[in-house]
Formats: structure tokens, sequence, C-alpha cells
């Protein structure tokens, strides 16, 4: 049995380890990073983030070449090579895994693969391998969680299995209305499926502000995607012709589906690390508890990303990766989740950061809404938009911004303005009279502003 020695240790590769690994280096650290899958990137990489993405584009071409019909301009029915399709998204993810790699190799960050475990304190085993490090950071991620109760069927998938892309299902249902279940609802509906989500909250896109979210899912039943809100999934059954779901809520009844994705949310992978023989807890849902320098209750142990809880996304855990690494360094770092923005690439796209009106008025926060609709936006109708949202919270007295919306074509991009704005503490007026570039769909964030501020002559 082999004995190896590092100064840092960073255990995943995922968005928040790879960037831990490669901050650490940067600051000088003896860095190793350990990861149990082959390629480097994580989830995100190599089963979340990137290829949905890859497979949303191309279901966004889809939609556009059907819309494009209504200019006069006629592309046809298209035709799809699933096998080709399924290649294109695995060259883009290989082409970005091997990019991890190669900046892993320049950076001179030591790549272990093998699942790692605690045996105490300062030690660990990976795949019957001794490490002592003198410093630690866990960044193993998230999976998907499987409902009890469920058959074992190669019919019914979670999100890794749906960007397979197995076979176009004819009817496809999907238990679980959040991000992840409304960007497959997109992706299959465009490739053709007859697509039903199944959410159990009485709106999809969990907490997100319900304006946006009616727009939303108007725009996804024109699309043909059926949304059955307030209503659970009880049980399923795996027949032959077909799998059936028995339902119970605002929909009762039975469906019929060739194939289902789970997309009930994900449960932090920080139990399969014996962490307790380091010393560390963990709780039920196998989160590890950090606090704002993501040092874990022992204090040369840092944990970042999705195992650390929610928020679960990539820019969380890779701005965590840069905090652990600068604190476990002796730098001066901290991280707040209050503006971690939350995208959903369907189409149209939702994304919001900060408050809600909801979430205020939840808190006793006292707020105003300050809101534009793209009917009025001159790009959003000349770049065939739908309809859409700008809609930004913020504090009555000061005009300080305490959140903002978007629903609508390049909501994510759009949305990073308005996180800088809040990140910088900047006001309604602040918003308004920095001159937006005209047509543009970033106009919709200072007519906003300058509605609620009487200022607005677009409208
Ligand atoms: P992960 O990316 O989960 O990586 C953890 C790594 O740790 C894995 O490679 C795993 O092999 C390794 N590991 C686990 N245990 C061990 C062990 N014991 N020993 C060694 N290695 C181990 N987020 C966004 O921000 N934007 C998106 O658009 C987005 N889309 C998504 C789409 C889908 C379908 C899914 C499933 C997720 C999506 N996410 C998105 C979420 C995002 O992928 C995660 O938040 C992100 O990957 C978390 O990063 P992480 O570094 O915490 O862990």
């Amino acid at each position: 049995m082999s004995e190896y020695t590092t100064d840092l240790i960073v255990i995943g590769a995922g968005p928040g380890g790879y960037a831990c690994a490669f901050r650490a280096a940067d600051l000088g650290r003896q860095v190793t990073l350990v990861d149990a899958r082959a390629e480097l990137g994580g989830v995100c990489l190599n089963e979340g983030c990137i290829p949905s993405k890859a497979l949303l584009h191309a279901a966004e071409i889809i939609r556009e070449a059907d819309e494009i019909g209504g200019w006069g301009i006629s592309l046809g029915t298209p035709e799809i090579d699933l096998d080709a399709l399924r290649d294109k998204k695995s060259a883009i993810v290989a082409k970005l895994t091997a990019g991890i790699s190669g900046i892993a190799k320049r950076r001179k960050v030591r790549v272990v693969r093998g699942a790692a475990r605690f045996t105490g304190p300062n030690s660990l085993d990976v795949d019957g391998e001794t490490w002592t490090f003198k410093q630690a950071v866990i960044a193993t991620g998230s999976s998907p969680i499987h409902l009890p109760g469920w058959p074992e069927d190669e019919r019914i998938w979670d999100s890794s299995a749906a960007l397979e892309l197995r076979n176009i299902p004819k009817r496809l249902a999907i238990v679980g209305g959040g991000i992840i279940g409304l960007e497959m609802a997109t992706i299959y509906a465009a490739l053709g499926s007859q697509v039903t989500v199944i959410e159990l909250f009485d709106q999809i896109a969990g907490n997100a502000d319900a304006d946006a979210v009616r727009i939303l899912s108007a725009s996804l039943q024109e699309q043909g995607i059926v949304i059955h809100t307030a209503t659970k999934v009880l049980s399923v059954e795996a027949g032959k012709p077909a799998l059936t779901l028995t339902c119970e809520g605002a929909f009762q009844g039975e469906l019929q589906a060739d194939a289902i994705i789970q997309a009930v949310g994900r449960r932090a992978n920080g139990h399969a690390l014996e962490a307790e023989k380091a010393g560390l807890s963990v709780n039920e849902q196998g989160v590890i508890a950090i606090d704002t320098g993501c040092r874990t209750e022992v204090p040369h142990i840092f944990a970042i990303g999705d195992v650390t809880g929610g928020p679960m996304l990539a820019h969380r855990a890779t701005r965590q990766g840069h905090v652990a690494a600068e604190v476990a360094s002796e730098h001066a770092a901290a991280v707040s989740t209050d503006l971690i923005p939350s995208v959903a690439y369907t189409s149209p796209e939702l994304a919001w950061a900060g408050l809600t009106a909801e979430a205020a008025k939840a808190a006793g926060i006292g707020y105003k809404v300050a809101s534009f609709p793209w009917a009025a936006s001159g790009r959003n109708l000349s770049s065939g938009g739908g309809d859409g949202l700008t809609k930004l919270v913020y504090e009555p007295d000061s005009g300080r911004i305490l959140g903002a919306t978007i629903v609508g074509k390049n909501a994510g991009e759009l949305l990073s303005e308005c996180v800088l704005a809040m990140e910088m503490g900047a006001t309604l007026e602040d918003m308004s009279l920095a001159v937006h570039a005209h047509p543009t769909l970033s106009e919709t964030t200072a007519f906003a502003a300058e509605r609620a501020l009487g200022t607005l002559t677009d409208m």
C-alpha cells in the first residue's frame, strides 16, 4: 500500500474543487486534486450545466426555425439525427474537460483518480492508497434524489440519463418542475416529445417571482408542454407498453408515459466520505456545515459547493472554491450567498437574484416594485421575442435595489448588470442614469427604474 503526503488536498474536481485547486496553486500551495470519475469538471461539465446548455441551444434553434415561418421564411421540418446531436454535445464536454486537465498540468496541480474517504483528521484513503495532508477541501458535490418505491426500469431516467439522449420518447413525464425539470422539458419538447411536467408545489420554478413564473409557464404551454402544479405522484407502475403514473391533487388520475424523468432535487454527497473519522458531522441531507470562510467545524478542513447545501449552483461552488483556497492560505476572504443568481435556461429564460417581492414580504422587509413589460421593448419585438418582464425590488426610502427578476430572451445574461448593481449598492436612480444602448434588451432594466421614478418616456 503506497503512502503520499500533500500540503492541500481537494476532494472532488467539479467547478468548486478545480477552482479551489487552481486558486490555491496560484497562491503558491502544493495541491493535490482527487476525483472518482475519469474526467475532471464534476457534474457541471460532465452531466449538468454544459451538456444541458448544448442541448438547449439545439432546442432553441428548432423553436426559432419554426417561429421564423411567421416572418415569411420557411426552413421546413427539422430532421433530427440523434447520434450526431449526442456526438456534438459530447465533443463540447470533452473539449472543456480536456481544457481543465491542461490547466491543472500548467499549474502543477497533481491529479489523482479514485474515491476518497477519511481515515483520520489528516489522512485519507484513495482507492487503497494513503494520503496525509495539512489541509483538505471537501468538494464532493451532490447526486440526484431517486424517489423511494419506484420500480427499476430503464425508461425511468434521472437528469444524467436524460442528457444521454437514449431516445426521444413519444410521451415523456417529468416529475419535478424546478429548473432542471423545466430545462429537460424544453429540450425534449423541441425534439418532439409530448411532455407533461408534474410539480408538487403551487408553481413551477420554485421560489421565483410569481409574475415572471406565469409568463414562463404560459410560454412553455404554448410550446406544447402540459404542466400540472399542486400535484403529487403517488405511484409509478412499469407496464409493458407504457409506464403509468398515478397522481393526486390538482390533477387526479393516471398518466401514461414512454419515459419518465425524475427531477425532484439533489442530495449533498457528505455521507460517502466517512467524514466522522476526521471529526466532522454530516446532517441527514448529506450536508456539511461551513462558516462564511468555508471552514468546517474542523479548522483545517474546508467544504465548498453542493456538499454544503443550496443553492446548488456551479457559480456558488466556484466562488466558495476561491474563498476556501484564500482562507486556507491565510488571506482574508468570505462569501455570502445572498446575491447568488439563479437562471432557468428555458425558452424564455427566467433569471433572478436577491429578494423577490414574495420573499421581502415574508421577511417583513419594506419594499417597492419597479417593473417594465417587454411588450414595450423595441428590441424584444424586433428580434422575435415573446412576452417578458423586468422587475426590480427596491428599498422605498433610498431606492436601493434589493432584488431583480427577468423573464425573457437572454434573461440570464441581462441579470448580471442587476447583480453588479446590487453588489455596488446601486439605486433606481443609478440604474436609470446609466445610459443603456438602444435598442437592447438591457434597456428594460433602466426603463423599469425610470418607470418607478416617473421619468420614463418609452411607455
Ligand atoms: P460537482 O460538480 O458535483 O463535483 C463533485 C465531484 O466530486 C464529482 O466529480 C465526483 O465524482 C467527485 N466525488 C464525489 N465524491 C467523491 C469521493 N468520495 N472521492 C473522490 N471524488 C468524489 N448549475 C449552474 O450554476 N448552472 C446550470 O446551468 C446548471 N445546470 C445543471 C443541469 C443539470 C442537469 C444538473 C444536474 C446540474 C446543473 N447545475 C447547474 C448544478 C451544478 O452542476 C452543480 O451545482 C455543480 O456541479 C456543483 O459543483 P461542485 O463542485 O459542488 O460538485
